[in-house]
């Protein structure tokens, strides 16, 4: 039957190429406008593009920035939002066909390969990289284009309790301190200080615990303070009750305790605030080494000839490169980063109200956009 036939040939054109049909996100149209639920046109990678069906995506402060405090996109709006993506690749050009079928985490941060900064090893300030809702749609959907390299493989059966909804925080949330703290080259005879503990923070403390530091974390809010504790940092400093010369006394008495000889304290900011990198800074001691891992469009007053007295090092990272990805994975795969306490679960039918409670901080943990399943 003619009609029939070409209704198949239609059909295997669409499986064949990989369109998705019926996928949709939720887009920002303009800063400080409520994201809108759109439905998105077919999708078809390119040879080197593959689909994921998203099972999770996380909501950061860089989306904040975005969809609230005007900080803009590199694609123009109305651009859907969200790049800490986990899924299952359900589409995927010829290039790049053997990643069909497979779960991946999509990197944050996508380098090209192929310019002067990958090749030289600095794959993290490519110019060319795609950060999915940031250079094109993201996350916030049931579905996202992305490169088809760098893809962080997860094994289909997970340990209990680890679901890959919940993978999407390694990411972004997990893997940027990672990054941090690799390049810190954070050993077991140093002590690692973390100024804000909060989703990168509190990652960060379970990091740097696992490379055998000792860990001292530092917040205003006692809550994150107690699951630090409870989570790799063997003190706990609440700063709102401290000034920064009590928190430096308080790090130096440890310091002597611990036993541990590392030269000079490895500090780590993940507050992004201006209070905690004046903190941060003004910790560093001999031979210190400070990491900007937050951000803040916040100037700071900092006595920067500190940094050549104390013989010390500063550096930031923005995210971390592809391949670094598996070995963060395995850290929680292991149960050596734990993720439940410091996530929560939404439908991602709620993106508009969820990303305007995380601007209010009603919501106080990383939270994760989940489509319905269907
Ligand atoms: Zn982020
Ligand atoms: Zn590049």
């Amino acid at each position: 039957m003619p009609s029939a036939t070409n209704t198949t040939v239609v059909k295997s054109d669409d499986i064949s190429s990989g369109t998705i049909h019926g996928a949709y996100g939720f887009r920002l149209t303009g800063v400080g406008q409520r994201l809108e639920l759109q439905e998105l046109s077919p999708l078809k990678p390119a040879p080197d593009q593959v689909v994921v069906k998203v099972a999770g995506c996380g909501v950061c402060h860089t989306d904040i920035g975005f969809a609230f405090d005007g900080v803009p996109t590199r694609h123009p709006l109305p651009l859907v939002l969200g790049h800490e993506i986990a899924g299952r690749v359900v589409a995927a050009g010829e290039k790049v066909a053997h990643w069909q079928g497979q779960t991946v985490i999509v990197p944050a941060v996508i380098p090209c390969g192929e310019c002067p900064a990958c090749k030289a090893g600095r794959a993290t300030i490519c110019r060319k990289q795609f950060m999915p809702g940031n250079d094109g749609d993201g996350g916030f959907a049931t579905h996202v284009v992305v490169p088809g390299r760098g893809l962080c493989p997860v094994p289909d059966k997970l340990p209990d309790g680890i679901t890959l909804a919940a993978l999407s925080v390694v990411a972004d949330a997990v893997t940027t301190p990672y990054e941090a703290i690799r390049r810190a080259q954070l050993g077991s005879g140093d002590i690692a200080v973390f100024t804000g503990v909060g989703g990168i923070g509190g990652f960060g403390v379970q990091i740097a615990a696992a490379f055998g530091a000792a860990v001292v974390a530092i917040d205003i809010d006692h809550e994150r303070l107690d699951l630090a504790a409870q989570h790799g940092a063997s003190l706990a400093l609440d700063a709102s009750q401290m000034n920064d010369k009590d928190l430096k006394s308080a790090v130096r008495s440890f310091v002597k305790q611990s036993g541990k000889s590392g030269i000079g304290l490895k500090i780590f900011e993940t507050s992004g605030t201006a209070a905690g990198q004046t903190t941060a800074f003004s910790l560093i001691d001999h031979g210190g080494y400070l990491a900007v891992v937050g951000y803040s469009p916040r100037p700071v007053e900092i006595r920067l000839s500190n940094l050549m007295a104390f013989d010390a090092t500063a550096r930031g990272n923005w995210g971390c490169p592809p391949e670094q990805y598996p070995a963060a994975l395995a850290l929680v795969l292991e149960g050596k980063i734990a993720l439940q306490p410091y996530v929560e679960e939404h439908s991602l039918d709620e993106a508009p109200q969820v990303i305007e409670a995380v601007h209010e901080h009603a919501i106080r943990r990383r939270a994760i956009l989940i489509p319905p399943a269907h």
